[in-house]
């Protein structure tokens, strides 16, 4: 089983012709509520994919709170983990304008999952083939389940998003890290490049349509992109992650495995919204051909 522990979102999506100047007002031509969060969009990412999938989180008592859990229970998620926090579910501003977007995220009833939550999911988390965490949950539950799965020898995948919440105390327990570019630059500095070779097999960084790239403790490795028709880039990161964890849990090599999450990544952005582009198994198969 592979073990989701983060993020529960409402995606408020509004699009616009242009993004409005500071004090201005514009009128929007777009207006839908998505089910998101990077927790949430990872752990659907690998259902879709054929993984079995529980999720450890928060939603609140809103009306929110019980279509987002629905939402994840029809996935295919276990929601279990899923604990009720008294006002409102986190909440992501998405701007879309200009083949752009601008989000703010807040947080709501994410910051309600405490290390006193995950310590209560021992169990679960102990008995996982593979964790998958970002950072839009507290750092002390972020720490705290790094530290379960470490001592039952339970691998993790840390997606370092978003990177300001990365500290190095993550390291001593050796989870393979997916940032992006940018990410990899706040974590490790310009010169991220380098940190490649002291974590190896460690620190796959993605390139957005160029791919991702690793060291394998011999030789830099690239593992091209896919050539893709990207309408709505949101949830490519997810998508990625997400279809790791699923190759990872199955024990495919690490290249085979980034292959696989950048077929599956590939066709999600030629749709619109995180998790309405994610695609199924025998796509992305089809598309490694
Ligand atoms: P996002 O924040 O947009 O969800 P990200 O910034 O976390 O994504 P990226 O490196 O941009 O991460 O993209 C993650 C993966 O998605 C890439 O490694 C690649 O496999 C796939 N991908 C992203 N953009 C494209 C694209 N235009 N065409 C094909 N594949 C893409």
């Amino acid at each position: 089983m592979i073990t989701v522990v983060g993020s529960i979102n409402m995606d408020l999506v509004v699009g616009t012709e242009r993004f409005p100047k500071q004090g201005e007002t514009v009128l929007g031509n777009l207006h839908t509520t998505v089910p998101g969060g990077k927790g949430a969009n990872q752990a659907v990412a690998a259902s879709r994919l054929g993984g079995k999938v529980a999720i450890i989180g928060a939603v609140g008592t809103d009306p929110f709170g019980d279509e987002l859990a629905a939402n994840l229970e029809n996935e295919g998620i276990d929601v279990s983990g899923v604990k009720r926090v008294e006002g409102p579910s986190g909440i992501a501003n998405i701007l879309l304008s200009e083949g752009d977007n601008r989000i703010i995220v807040v947080p709501g009833a994410n910051h309600g999952l405490t290390p006193e939550d995950i310590g209560n999911c021992e169990q679960v988390i102990g008995s996982s083939n593979l964790i998958v965490l970002q950072l839009e949950i507290p750092i002390p539950s972020v720490l705290r389940t790094l530290e379960i799965a470490h001592r039952n020898r339970v691998p993790v995948i840390l997606n370092p998003a978003p990177a300001d919440g990365f500290s190095d105390e993550f390291l001593q327990y050796e989870p393979i890290l997916t940032p992006n570019e940018s990410e990899a630059a706040m974590m490790f500095g310009e010169n991220w490049e380098r940190a490649l070779e002291a974590h190896p097999n460690r620190l796959i960084v993605t390139l957005g349509q160029n791919g991702a790239r690793y060291y394998d403790g011999e030789r830099h490795v690239r593992v091209p992109g896919i050539r893709a028709e990207a309408v709505d880039t949101t949830g490519a990161g997810d998508t990625f992650n997400g279809a790791l964890a699923v190759a990872l849990a199955e024990e495919m090599p690490m290249e085979d495995a980034i292959r696989f999450a950048n077929a599956a990544a590939s066709l999600s952005v030629e749709q619109f919204g995180a998790q309405g582009g994610m695609p199924g198994r025998r796509k992305t198969t089809e598309r490694m051909k």
